[in-house]
Parts: structure tokens; sequence; C-alpha cells
């Protein structure tokens, strides 16, 4: 086996489950300041805070994301919250504008893991930048595309790596958004040992009443954090709105979770 895939140093560094939460999109500074302070009146702060800036959508002509102002926007998030902020990068003047604007973590979307051109260009764009990267699952359940995505940034020096299950595209499928196919995060956990794996059972469920169940079944399978996304008025969102929990629906998913309660 290849010594990378037997590293145990991986990962964001932080104990216990990570908790990631924030809006599918930066919307408005209104928005995000709504969010920040509903997160703190419920006493549900996460540990790093999401927002897309740049939304790669299906089909053009949905809302697109913000944009580099969005980023401006993350001062707020670091005033009120004064946790790690994190977004989804695309191509290269992305990763320049997210570092410009100190963005503390990177995630790369479903879309841009299936091609290796895309990826090579963003780790290019990281080569000497200490920062860590997290990747979300290709959209087609390919193990190796997705590990693959992970070796061209710990090629160019990135350390802190994780790997997000987001779901697989099938159209046949109607329970999920996007289907779970757990056999593939377990496996990526076996294969490149000390891998962090962050579940978004958001995207995989694609409404708010199936993120608790498959949130836990994630934590059984003995995955290490949840992505799930929150908004303060989610029937408005500008995008997955279908999705979205407010901040106190997210302290009752996350007090319903037996966090404890692994099968491996
Ligand atoms: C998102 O996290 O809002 C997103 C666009 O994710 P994905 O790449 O998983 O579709
Ligand atoms: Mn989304």
């Amino acid at each position: 086996m290849q010594d990378h895939l037997q590293t145990k140093d991986w990962g964001l560094g932080l104990k216990g489950h990570t908790i990631i939460a924030g809006p599918c999109s930066a919307e408005t500074p209104e928005q995000i300041e709504k969010v920040c302070l509903e997160m703190k009146k419920e006493n549900m702060v996460p540990d790093i805070f999401r927002a897309g800036i740049w939304k790669p959508r299906t089909r053009p002509g949905s809302f697109e994301g913000i944009g580099e102002d969005g980023l401006k926007w993350m001062e707020i998030v670091r005033h009120h919250l004064n946790i790690p902020i994190t977004t989804e990068v695309g191509n290269a003047a992305h990763v320049e504008s997210a570092l410009k604007h100190n963005v503390d973590v990177l995630w790369v979307g479903a879309r841009t893991t299936v091609n290796p051109f895309a990826v090579q260009e963003l780790a290019e764009a990281l080569r000497g930048v200490d920062i860590p990267v997290m990747v979300k699952n290709p959209m087609n359940p390919d193990l190796q595309l997705w590990i693959g995505a992970l070796e061209r940034f710990h090629a160019v020096g990135i350390n802190k790596l994780a790997a997000i299950h987001r779901g697989f595209s099938d159209s046949y499928d109607k329970r999920f958004r996007n289907k779970p196919n757990w056999s593939m995060p377990i496996h990526l956990k076996r294969e490149w040992k000390g891998m962090e794996v962050i579940n978004d059972p958001s995207h995989i469920v694609g409404n708010r009443e199936g993120i608790l169940e498959t949130a836990q079944r994630a934590i059984n399978f003995g995955l290490d954090g949840l992505m799930i996304e929150t908004h303060h008025d989610p029937d408005n969102a500008w995008s997955d709105a279908k999705q979205q929990v407010t901040p106190a629906k997210l302290k009752e998913i996350l007090s319903f979770i037996d966090f404890k309660n692994t099968l491996e």
C-alpha cells in the first residue's frame, strides 16, 4: 500500500465529531448576520461555518452565487461567532479570491471532483499554501475518482485533508436526492487510514424530514462529522430551500443523535 494511504495525521485537527453548519448560499449581509445571531441565541455554534459564494447549479438561470462580495460578509461570522469559515472553490480564480479574504477551509464540490483537470487546477493554485481542504465525493459512485482528487491535493503539500460524503446522483431512486451508497465512505476510510469523512445529510436527503435518520446512520457507520445546511428562514432561501433547517432545528437534530452509537 502507498505510504500516504497509511498516514494517521490527516483531518481538520478538531476533537470529536466535526459539526459544519451555515446556509447553502450566502445571500445578503443581513442573512449571514441573522443566521449567526440565531445560532448564538440557540447556543448552537458549529465548529465551522459554511456558506456557498460560487454556486455550481445544475441548470442555468437559478441563483449562481453572490460572488466575491459575499466573502467580505464572512467578517460578520468572525465578529459574532469567531469560528472558521469554509466555502466552495471551483477554479483557480476562486482559490485566489478565497485566500485573499482569509477563508479558513476550502471545499471542492461534487461536480468538480469528477473532473481531474479542474481538481489539478485547484491543487496547483494551492501549492505551498497551508489550508485545510475538504473534497466532496464525485457525482457518480467512483471511489478511485474521490481518492484521486484527495491525492492531487496531497501531492502539492496540503496535509489537512478531509472528505465529505454528499451522496451520488441517481435519477431512478426517488427516496434520496442523492443516494448515500454507504459502502463508498466506509471503503474510503478503509483504503486511506485516518481520512476523516464528514457526512452531508442535507444533500443526500434533499428535505428537512430525513436529515436526522441519515445523520445517525453516518455516525453509526463511523463517519467523523456532519455538514448540515442551516438558514434562519429556510423556506425563503435562494438555493436548496427544501433541505435547509433553522438553527433551532439543527440543535434538536443534534440532540437526538447518539454520537456514541458506532457499529464498527
Ligand atoms: C453545496 O454544498 O451547497 C453544494 C453545492 O454541494 P454539492 O457539491 O454536494 O452539490
Ligand atoms: Mn446546497
